[in-house]
């Protein structure tokens, strides 16, 4: 997973908090990484042969040092392996204290609570570690002050950064798959990049178009992903509008990662037109939640055409 980085500095602000894991689902609870592991690593979920477990009762102190011990319905294959070391190494930094009951906060902001905002300091001071860089660090930081939440400013960020799982990435990382399974799932016709699936794809075009009709901006073809995030967000006449069009970008990379999972995983296919409602229904959702602009907007007006146009 991509997320091994995130989830060592998750880390390091939870490990204190760790109780004695016994009130804490292993899968379903977001005791580690900022979200449930079910959602990090699903297909290890449904593989899982105790997706009820605790935290507790996934391991044992053996000579006390914790153990972990999870268990699988069957061997896990060459392709999850990658899943399951990343799993690994993120649990392996916890262990569970005897005694002490399960109350976990994320340390970094100063009321206990995660943030968005906390996490991103967290990044910033990291920074200097980072060594791939796909985009300049600025531009993609601005990923984490958009309203949109967490899960999706994520997705956005690694890809920002090259470190969704695309199957090129995969490949590097020494996953191996068939031919077939590296061809876009979208048009069926060119490798999968992040590059390809979020912006040059033909598919991921169609939706692009139909996204800049209904906010009412006009730009040229972007040739990469970060090229797209820098000239779409910058179609906004003020920093506001601008950190709109961010939140709709962010939105619409998550969609789209998550309906190419979908595609992939469970054989499902989507209509650019139910996206495209969609996207603005949770768009909204999140503006009326976060408020970036005129929240009192309803649904009708937010979602017709020419929507910067109706923004001061
Ligand atoms: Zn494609």
């Amino acid at each position: 997973m991509g997320g091994m980085d995130l989830g060592r500095w998750y880390f390091e602000k939870l490990k204190r908090k760790l109780g004695d894991g016994n009130q804490t689902k292993f899968w379903d609870h977001a005791w580690v990484g900022g979200e449930p592991l079910k959602v990090s690593f699903p297909r290890l979920y449904h593989l899982s042969n105790n997706r009820e477990a605790t935290v507790g009762e996934s391991g044992r102190w053996e000579g006390g040092s914790w153990v972990w011990e999870l268990k699988w319905r069957r061997d896990i294959r060459e392709r999850e392996r990658e899943a399951v070391s990343s799993l690994t190494s993120i649990i392996a930094n916890f262990c569970p204290s005897a005694g002490i009951k399960d109350g976990w906060e994320w340390t970094e902001a100063a009321d206990g609570k995660y943030t968005t905002k906390s996490a991103y300091d967290v990044i910033k001071s990291r920074r200097n570690e980072n060594t791939h860089h796909t985009a300049d660090n600025w531009r993609v930081a601005a990923v984490w002050k958009t309203p949109a939440p967490h899960k999706s400013a994520v997705t956005a960020w690694r890809l920002l950064r090259n470190r969704l799982l695309t199957c090129d990435n995969l490949r590097k990382r020494g996953v191996l798959l068939r031919e077939e399974d590296q061809v876009c799932q979208q048009c069926n016709d060119q490798e999968e990049t992040g590059s390809h699936l979020f912006t040059t794809c033909a598919k991921a075009q169609e939706i692009w178009d139909e996204i800049q009709k209904w906010c009412g901006i006009n730009m040229a073809r972007p040739a990469s992903t970060a090229m797209h995030w820098e000239m779409f967000s910058h179609c906004g006449k003020n920093k506001k509008v601008r950190r709109l069009l961010q939140m709709i970008w962010i939105g619409c990379v998550w969609m789209l990662w998550k309906k190419r999972n979908e595609r992939i995983f469970e054989g499902k296919e989507s209509v650019v037109g139910d996206f495209i409602q969609e996207i603005k229904a949770r768009t909204w959702g999140w503006n009326r939640t976060f408020g970036v602009v005129d929240i009192d907007m309803n649904f009708v007006s937010w979602s017709s055409n020419d929507l910067i146009s109706r923004l001061v």
